[in-house]
């Protein structure tokens, strides 16, 4: 069985009642992530000792300078959340995560859009939450998002598909035998993201240079993991799932062909999600019995049932 991705999350999406006014927001993605990850949660604000319900905290900015305060009493909690932070950080980074997901527009967790306010409580500008600023900064070669954004499916998709595959190859066997397999199923997933990366894993794990295996797992998880920190293109993934289909369409009768080429466009212009589009080609390769396709990962990138 596929072992399970790491996923840092903000604890009150669906795991504990701890946001100021002691609610709990249900996420149903995240419900649904549960099945198919480990989670690994936290509240930052709990974690520094403010309990739940507590007075709710701002981010201050006062001559140019960002402050962490509870907005009430004026207590500022800048360094505390900052020590927490690098700390919780510092041992979270051991553990090889996969992805993280932190609640929006939190003074703490939210990535962006946070409201900035100026001493004298008017917003003056948004940015980052001081947990969140420090995230950011830890993970730069893993997928960070809010709970916010993954409810767009072309991000989900994308969050998806990276956790994923970042995690199946940490899981990887370090053999070499096991990275070049791995590489051949993922060939048509690393075309639609990246083709240069393609051609650098190609040269990386054809190892010419006969480099040991510890070395080139390593040169192989740097240029994966930097090749990925972009988006999928749509025009790059409408020209993979042409090659593929490629593989077949001498085979298919006129209407068919057309069926799926409409299909195909259809997911370039938005009307069609991925999934859709992907499951039709592999039926035909089901059909036409293509070993080389079937092993294909972009076929499967994660479970289904969590688009
Ligand atoms: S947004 Fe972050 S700090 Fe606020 S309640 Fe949720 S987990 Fe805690």
């Amino acid at each position: 069985m596929e072992t399970k991705p790491k996923i840092l999350v903000s604890k009150c999406l669906g795991f504990d009642a701890c946001r100021w006014n002691g609610v709990i927001i249900e996420e149903q993605f995240i419900k649904k992530l549960s099945d198919f990850v480990e989670f690994i949660t936290v509240c930052p604000e709990v974690e520094i000792g403010l309990g739940v319900p507590r007075d709710r905290i701002r981010i201050i900015k006062k001559n140019g300078e960002y402050f962490l305060i509870q907005y009430k009493t004026e207590k500022d909690i800048t360094k505390v959340m900052e020590n927490f932070s690098k700390k919780f950080l510092k041992k979270i980074e051991k553990e090889n995560i996969d992805g993280v997901i932190l609640k929006d527009r939190s003074p703490s967790c939210g990535i962006k859009d946070v409201k900035i306010f100026s001493d004298k409580n008017v917003v003056v500008q948004k940015g980052s939450g001081f947990f969140a600023k420090d995230v950011v900064n830890t993970f730069t070669n893993i997928p960070v998002e809010s709970e916010g954004r993954l409810n767009n499916l072309y991000l989900k998709e994308n969050f998806l598909t990276k956790v994923f595959l970042i995690s199946r190859f940490r899981n990887l066997k370090k053999e070499m035998k096991e990275l070049v397999k791995f590489h051949s199923q993922n060939k048509y997933l690393f075309l639609s993201y990246n083709q240069k990366m393609l051609r650098e894993l190609g040269t990386i794990v054809a190892n010419l240079k006969k480099e040991d295996v510890e070395k080139v797992f390593k040169r192989y998880g740097e240029t994966l993991l930097s090749g990925l920190k972009k988006n999928y293109r749509k025009n790059s993934y409408y020209n993979t799932l042409l090659h593929i289909f490629g593989y077949f369409k001498d085979s298919l009768k006129k209407e068919e062909k057309n069926f799926i080429l409409k299909n195909i466009e259809d997911f370039k212009n938005d009307k069609v999600g991925l999934l859709t589009t992907l499951i039709l080609l592999k039926s035909y390769v089901i059909r036409f019995d293509i070993d080389y396709l079937k092993e294909q990962t972009i076929f499967k990138p994660f479970p289904e049932e969590l688009i």
